[in-house]
């Protein structure tokens, strides 16, 4: 079915069906007219935003719709578990080619629904349009969080432990799977797809996190560790050392590079779109904090590296020398 057949406003009935707010009280207005209207909570407001441009930021034939649904709510969630913040209203805007099929679509809210009812986010509105050729997806998010409880990428001091929530690379190793046509054992591929495609979240260890009163500084892992770091870096005024045998890698992203090549700490360093959080905390309750979060979680934050005064980041190795961290993360502008 094509959606010219059944119209925008046929599109936005079947978007609105199954998206109830889930609790009437503090959402008066949902989809269905000019505005939502939602009654504000307490703290301050976080708000954030994100583009998925077909060709730019994905392939249409490289990720399944459902999946693209999921991943393009996924990133905005991202920002607000890296501020720290509970994620409230999802806000989606799309520009739909004639090609797609009214079926794909629904399957793309279908995981974007899924992922918001996991997350406890309700989906408010947005915007439909349609485009000649590329599928674009906005997506806005908003969430709140006390004002003590907020993480910043200012706020990194020397002496902090730099902790990251999971494995670093897997979805670079996704990507190179899809880019080079890799053929590799299922269990080997299959999760590095997943992290590519259908990446975590971090929710609960971000609150953890933001009332521990402990976290000086975080974001959210989009660019690559590398550049991620390094806006941690400029904002706080400080330099870092990340000590490389402490990076954690997948037992499959180090498969992939033995069967096809690579250096998969080069990978955990530079790939983009891990969307693990990074955050510095006080090197006095680094363990604590971690210990924490795995109790409550079951995973486990790792420990890679201290920030340390200057403007530079190095890589110890694990005999001790430090290299100039030279390698980059994504950068849409600049090649
Ligand atoms: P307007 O002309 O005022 O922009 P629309 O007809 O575009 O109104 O939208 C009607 C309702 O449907 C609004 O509540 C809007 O937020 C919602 N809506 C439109 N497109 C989408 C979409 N792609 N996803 C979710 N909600 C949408
Ligand atoms: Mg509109």
């Amino acid at each position: 079915v094509k959606l010219r057949e059944i119209g925008e406003f046929g599109f936005i009935d079947r978007i609105a069906a199954g998206a109830v707010p889930a609790d009437p009280s503090r959402v008066l207005q949902g989809i269905g007219d000019d505005a939502s209207v939602v009654r504000p909570s307490a703290g301050l407001l976080l708000v954030t935003t994100d583009l998925m441009v077909e060709r730019v930021h994905f392939l249409r034939d490289s990720i399944t719709m459902y999946q693209l649904g999921r991943k393009s709510v996924a990133i905005s969630l991202s920002d607000i578990a890296a501020m720290g913040g509970v994620p409230h209203d999802l806000y989606v805007s799309i520009a739909v080619p004639e090609d797609l099929q009214v079926e794909e679509l629904d399957e793309l809210y279908r995981g974007m629904k899924e992922i918001a009812r996991e997350a406890g986010v309700d989906l408010l509105g947005g915007d439909t349009t349609g485009s000649r050729q590329d599928l674009v997806i906005n997506t806005t998010v908003t969430g709140s969080a006390a004002p003590d409880e907020v993480i910043y990428r200012h706020g990194a001091r020397p002496g902090d432990r730099i902790l990251v929530t999971g494995t670093l690379g897997d979805s670079a190793g996704g990507l190179r799977i899809v880019l080079e046509s890799l053929r590799l054992p299922d269990e080997i591929a299959a999760p590095l797809l997943k992290a590519h495609c259908d990446p975590e979240l971090y929710l609960r260890e971000a609150r953890l996190l933001a009332v521990s009163g402990r976290v000086h500084s975080g974001i959210d892992l989009s660019d690559g560790l590398a550049s991620d770091l390094g806006h941690i870096c400029r904002a706080s005024n400080v330099g870092a050392v990340l000590e490389s045998g402490r990076v954690p890698v997948s037992a499959e992203l180090k498969r992939l590079c033995e069967i096809a090549g690579g250096d998969p700490l080069e990978l955990a360093l530079s790939g983009g779109e891990d969307y693990r959080l990074l955050v510095t905390v006080d090197p006095d309750a680094a363990d604590a904090l971690a210990d924490e979060i795995r109790r409550a979680t079951g995973r486990t934050p790792h420990a890679i590296g201290r920030i340390v005064e200057g403007e530079d980041i190095f890589l110890e190795t694990p005999d001790g020398r430090l290299d100039p961290l030279r390698l980059r993360g994504y950068d849409h502008f600049k090649r």
